[in-house]
């Protein structure tokens, strides 16, 4: 009989419980009892839930305050020096300031930085390493929650994250040195730990390695078999769980460790775990991904059965069911949409209904003849679902398709090359050397919220929100006129989101009220879903532009986010390639650009902030990703005039792996963040000679410091370096959505003036 289990529950809550009760506690309203107690009431409602569901192994230790990657590091007592420990359990205090810097009643201190984890978009901490440092127990908490849970009567099976996915996702500060040497030291304190599991009498647990799914050099290959033969001999039967992907070369590697068991991704894994049910020894487990843990469809039950069924017999109760992941990346539960036509709901699957239909599938796998009423009824509501979301006008538009099916090469190739557009562009933009701009946003104030909101809320009249937005594009306007920037933005103060601004006016996409995603500690997104074929029904943004442009003599960039972007944050249709929805997208943006440009716009800016977050796991398969990317960009840019300038928007810290893919998007302008890298990002430059232009942001917009002239003069001067001056554009390094005024308004002056000095140094030279 198959066994059903889950790897990880989100915990944030269905209604966002954890992050106000974090918030709660940051602002000093409640007190460390409360969030804890909140924590509590969360676990063991998640706990009880899933046992309720019929889940055999429920996770126990998928529960943070902040991040699980962060609670290993606790754990293993990997606390970087400017946090002043000394030793003992980390406490909650400790633990927020690692994880944002400050904590109610204790000393800020520089947070940890924040990376995303694997292609997903949660963020973990990333740990620090120092040659030389030692680990020591500091943090039991897995441990309580254990005893929690077992006080409870939950069948549990503890989760941890791997010691050498740990040590993989870490950073070296201070001299470099080779991270893997730590591993020894690293592993008593996972012994101690997995001792006491054994201790409480854990008959199994989860330990996640997902960095068998990446390019591993071999002496981390290596590293696999020495660690878990010395982990496994003191712990509870442990189930080996990777994801996000296939194992491939390393599949043969997992298979022969010495654990009880391992999960596959059987969803972006593809049939690998049937490889896999032949390396395994006969009385290991097998646990197989089959519910996609990354997206929120209702999955094919029929298809997931037929892929099963070869391995029922001859795995019997060693064959175990799960999501392909943790459920962290997904919604909480759809039953809470309430406002959703109640045929698109069906077609849906949140967290707790993944957990329904992985129960679904042991129970029909378990059963040998005919099925019981129940679970016949189920099949049925699976195949009604899918057949009205396969038939679905919500779906399928033939004039989409058989636009996306129509297009060529010619569609991805402007009317000249670069060279003799920008002579073009030169000539009828008039700009200085170094032109000054901005990223597209202004500071969104209180106001600014307010007044979408009302309207949002049916308060406001579609005149009063409008006339409101003006107001704020001329302000906008005005300042920018009076800073004298060269090349003038409308300041986006009508969208709250790059994204779901275009999602709520694009066919295809749909909104969610409540299915939130942690991102990071507190912070949670809500993803658009695209359900069906994207077109554009009508012009998004040419009005704002053009009003913005009536009111100055200089050019307003109009400002659009790109197909890649959108797509990669959004939930995306199952039922087709990412790329061919991405064209989709494109073709719809393409139609907005053509009206911008008609509509008398001389620059486009079209965002692309999330192409590289894109990028496949695995080496092997980024090229072709990046070629399917490009052509979407290069499709929504083609058939423009010569003098139209097209600039694009990345906010990346590395480039180097990706520069050719970026030069092939032929943007006239590229604006990058590169203030926080010192500039060091733009190394990239200098072996691989940038045909365009290119603006290396100047100074962070994410500290509210103020950049002197100075410093911005002698960042141009290293950007001019390695790039022609003709080439160099000069500009902050991302949007100025979250600053204030106040802060803005010096920066950009100083920005200007470092400008101004720049251009009285520069050889006469025509741009
Ligand atoms: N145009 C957007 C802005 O300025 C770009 C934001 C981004 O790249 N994340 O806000
Ligand atoms: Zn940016």
């Amino acid at each position: 009989m198959a066994l059903a289990h889950n790897l990880g529950f989100p915990r944030i809550g269905a209604n966002r419980e954890l992050k106000y009760a974090l918030e709660a506690y940051w602002r000093g309203e409640q007190d460390a009892g409360d969030l804890l107690t909140a924590g509590r009431e969360l676990r063991i409602r998640n706990w009880q839930q899933q046992k309720d569901q019929g889940m055999h192994w429920i996770p126990a230790g998928d529960f943070s305050y902040y991040d699980q990657v962060l609670d290993t590091t606790a754990m293993l007592g990997a606390i970087p020096q400017r946090f002043d420990w000394s030793g003992g359990l980390v406490d909650i205090d400790l633990y927020f300031r690692m994880a944002r810097g400050r904590a109610p009643g204790s000393e800020p201190a520089e947070a940890c930085e924040m990376t995303k984890w694997f292609d997903t978009n949660y963020h973990y901490l990333v740990p620090e390493l120092s040659a030389g440092q030692s680990f020591s127990l500091a943090s039991t908490r897995l441990l309580e929650e254990v005893d929690e849970a077992l006080a409870c009567g939950i069948p549990i099976k503890p989760v941890l994250l791997g010691p050498l996915t740990w040590l993989w996702l870490a950073k070296v500060r201070g001299e470099p040195f080779d991270k893997l040497t730590l591993l020894d030291r690293i592993l008593p304190v996972y012994r101690e730990v997995l001792s006491a599991l054994k201790a409480r009498g854990i008959e199994w647990m989860q330990i996640d390695e997902p960095i068998l799914v990446l390019d591993l050099p071999s002496a981390w290959q290596l590293a696999f078999a020495s660690t878990y033969a010395q982990l496994t001999d003191i712990a509870p039967k442990v189930l080996l769980a990777t994801y996000f992907g296939s194992l491939l070369e390393n599949l043969p590697l997992a298979c022969k460790l010495p654990v009880a068991g391992l999960h596959l991704d059987a969803v972006r894994g593809g049939d690998e775990f049937l490889q896999a049910a032949n390396l395994l020894a006969a009385d290991q487990v097998l646990s197989v991904g089959i519910i996609d843990g990354r997206n929120i469809w209702r999955s094919d039950l029929d298809k997931a059965l037929n892929r099963l069924r070869p391995l029922v017999a001859e795995r019997g109760d060693r064959l175990w069911l799960a999501p392909s992941c943790s459920l962290l990346h997904v919604p909480v539960d759809i039953e809470q949409e309430d406002k959703l036509d109640a045929e698109l709901i069906s077609w849906l699957a949140f967290a707790r209904q993944k957990v329904a239909e992985v129960v679904t599938l042991t129970e029909i796998l378990s059963v040998g003849g005919a099925q019981p009423t129940r679970l016949q009824q189920q099949l049925s509501e699976n195949h009604q679902a899918l057949h009205s979301r396969r038939n679905s006008k919500l779906v399928h538009c033939a004039d989409v398709t058989d636009r996306a099916a129509g297009i060529d090469d010619k569609l991805a190739q402007r009317q000249s090359p670069y060279r003799e557009r920008i002579e073009h562009q030169h000539a009828q933009l008039r700009l200085p050397p170094y032109p000054t701009t901005t990223i597209g946003s202004f500071p969104q104030t209180p106001q600014i919220r307010r007044l979408r909101q009302r309207f949002k809320q049916g308060e406001l009249n579609d005149g009063d929100y409008v006339a409101g937005i003006k107001t704020e594009i001329a302000h906008a306007i005005k300042e920018q006129e009076a800073l004298g920037l060269d090349v003038l933005v409308h300041g986006e103060a009508e969208r709250n989101d790059m994204v779901e601004y275009f999602g709520e006016q694009l066919d295809g996409f749909i909104f969610t009220r409540k299915a939130w995603v942690q991102s990071y500690g507190s912070r949670c997104v809500k993803p658009p879903i695209i359900v069906g074929d994207v077109a554009r029904p009508q012009a998004m943004t040419v009005d704002w532009i053009r009003y913005a442009q009536s009111l100055t003599d200089k050019p307003v960039k109009g400002m659009l986010t790109g197909p890649v972007t959108i797509l990669n944050w959004s939930f995306v249709r199952d039922d087709q390639p990412r790329s061919e929805t991405c064209l989709q997208i494109a073709l719809a943006i393409r139609d907005e650009v053509q009206d911008l440009e008609a509509a008398g716009t001389r620059i486009i800016q079209i965002d692309e902030a999330a192409l590289r977050e894109g990028l496949p796991l695995r080496q092997r398969d980024w090229q072709a990703y990046l070629d399917w990317a490009v052509r979407a960009f290069r499709t929504t840019t083609s058939d423009l005039a010569d003098t139209t300038q097209i600039h694009t928007h990345m906010c990346y810290s590395s480039f180097n792996d990706i520069i050719a893919a970026v030069a092939a998007m032929d943007a006239d302008v590229i604006t990058i963040e590169s203030s926080r890298s010192d500039m060091v990002l733009l190394d990239a430059f200098k072996d691989f000679a940038y045909p365009n232009d290119i603006g290396p942001g100047v100074y962070d917009i994410h500290s509210p410091n103020v950049p002197t002239v100075e410093t911005i003069v002698a960042r141009m001067r290293q950007a001019a370096a390695r790039i022609k001056p003709q080439q160099l554009w000069v500009n902050p390094d991302c949007g100025l959505k979250t600053r204030t005024w106040e802060e803005v308004k010096p920066a950009l002056a100083n920005m200007v003036a470092a400008a101004i000095k720049l251009r009285a140094h520069l050889k006469p030279h025509p741009r």
